[in-house]
């Protein structure tokens, strides 16, 4: 087996997706965030004092996803978990990533000065009775997104030399990107993976499964996610994010790394002197790939750490992917891959490279309809092929890579965007801060905790096999496609903002 990981060159080759000007998307109807845009509270005004543009984005954010839509999600949980406990719904909360990292600064510390355990006992003392971890959620999405990717990959193989599977695959767990794509690239939503974020996978997760599992019915759960992003309760508003039957909402409210920390110093829940707690099962158990989502490159990473082993059988030998790490806003690598002699991947790339010849004829005389296929190799002869990847952070690189993408100027199988610059990190609903370099500690203080994980790559988690084994069947199966797989609407489903 042979594996290089190295720089990329960006090749000027013809644009695939100028060779999709064909497509036209489905008609789909449009739908319409309910509710309208609410006053900050008190407590929200006296955090995003001296910020206006904050105010103007939570304002718009804070519609309701299951409740008056005067009051913001944050009140509306907090007024369910205060009723006395023979009155309310069953609490359970899920946290994402980088919220983590980031929360210690709410209370005067540096990034990653408080453990996820602290926080986990910090959400039972608010009262949940349950407290999940979005990095199962995470592990979930890999399992998805990964085989979505080997099957595009085995989809355009087999369909050589014209086929009509469509590549590169960008990841959609972000809702910024995702707000962008559907306003303005929605000939591209047939290019997007059709995974559901890792929280509303959780969310799906805890209204079918956990609810199976224990007998609650899904209408008398509330499902609290604890986000660094203020993008992620409009996500949490879609219509169609109700697993467990109409009008019930896999995620019920949203509150942000900001939000949080308020509520916790006005309930003088101290985080810092905190004992560690436990996260509950069986969606409490997350991998280092998951946490790295909270950053830019991190999904891309996790994703190879999965996507490499089914492809090849063989654990990635290099954990750490430099390449796509890091601040830049604009990361490309390749990644080799070999798959094992004999398997149906190895045979596909066999095959592909030898009618490689007669692409490069029709290419040549401008009749090929489809080159997304064009970029693997079976260099030194070993039968391989190189995924070519690319991440972006922030919305104007976003755009600096497709521009760059539909002129043919560079090409790639996977890319990985992020709206918020430094990804997750950077959300709009962490903490403010002076500190210039305040975005890289968060990073560095994930990549830590990725290190001290004992499971580093989402398939060896144990909790996410059984859920396959239990209740989901095979990744990308009828079941998982059901439950953690959405759609896209061109123009987008909202309003404001
Ligand atoms: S990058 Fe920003 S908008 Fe996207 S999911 Fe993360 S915090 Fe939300």
């Amino acid at each position: 087996m042979q594996t290089i990981i190295a720089q990329s060159h960006v090749s000027a080759r013809p644009s695939v997706f100028a060779q999709q000007d064909a497509y036209k998307p489905a008609p789909i109807p449009c739908y319409f965030r309910r509710g309208a845009s609410t006053s900050p509270s008190a407590l929200g005004r006296a955090q995003l004092a001296g910020n206006p543009t904050r105010v103007i984005v939570v304002a718009a954010a804070a519609t309701t996803a299951a409740g008056p839509a005067s009051i913001p999600h944050w009140k509306q949980a907090i007024n369910e978990l205060d009723k006395p406990r023979d009155q309310r719904k069953v609490m359970i909360c899920q946290v994402a990533p980088a919220v983590r990292v980031a929360i210690a600064e709410c209370f005067g510390l540096a990034p990653g000065a408080t453990t996820p355990g602290q926080l986990a006992e910090s959400l039972r003392r608010l009262g949940f009775d349950m407290v999940f971890d979005t990095l199962y959620g995470a592990d979930l999405t890999i399992m998805e997104e990964g085989t979505e990717l080997i099957h595009r990959l085995q989809s355009s193989l087999e369909a050589n030399p014209h086929g009509e599977e469509p590549l590169p695959m960008f990841t959609s767990c972000c809702p910024g990107w995702v707000a962008l794509l559907e306003k303005s690239y929605p000939d591209l939503i047939p290019y997007v993976s059709s995974c559901k974020s890792p929280q509303m996978m959780l969310g799906a997760m805890v209204k079918t499964y956990l609810a199976e599992k224990r007998g609650i019915s899904p209408n008398d759960i509330c499902m609290v996610s604890i986000m660094p992003c203020v993008r992620k309760q409009g996500e949490a508003d879609r219509d169609w994010f109700c697993s467990s039957g109409a009008g019930v909402r896999d995620v019920d409210h949203v509150i942000t790394t900001t939000e949080l920390g308020s509520i916790l110093k006005e309930r003088n829940i101290n985080l810092p002197e905190l004992p560690e707690g436990d996260w509950d099962q069986p969606l409490g158990t997350g991998s280092g790939a998951g946490v790295i989502f909270g950053t830019t490159g991190g999904v891309m990473e996790a994703a190879l750490r999965t996507a490499y082993e089914l492809v090849t059988k063989q654990p990635l030998p290099r954990l750490n992917l430099s390449e796509v790490r890091g601040m830049d806003g604009i990361k490309e690598t390749e990644v080799k891959m070999v798959p094992p002699a004999g398997s149906k991947f190895a045979e596909l790339v066999a095959a592909r490279a030898a009618a490689k010849a007669v692409d490069e004829a029709a290419a040549s005389a401008g009749a090929i309809k489809w080159d997304g296929g064009a970029g693997f190799s079976n260099d030194e002869g070993a039968n391989g092929l190189t995924l070519r990847v690319a991440v972006a952070n922030g919305l104007g690189n976003a755009k600096k890579l497709l521009t760059k993408m539909q002129s043919g100027e560079c090409k790639y199988d996977f890319v990985e965007i992020m709206a918020c610059p430094a990804g997750c990190v950077g959300g709009g609903g962490q903490p403010r801060s002076s500190d210039k370099q305040i975005t890289a500690k968060r990073q560095q203080a994930i990549y830590n905790l990725d290190e001290r994980s004992t499971i580093r790559r989402s398939h060896e988690n144990p909790a996410i096999q059984t859920a396959y084994q239990d209740f989901l069947g095979e990744p990308n199966g009828p079941k998982a496609h059901e439950l953690l797989h959405t759609h896209y609407v061109p123009g987008g489903v909202e309003t404001s903002e």
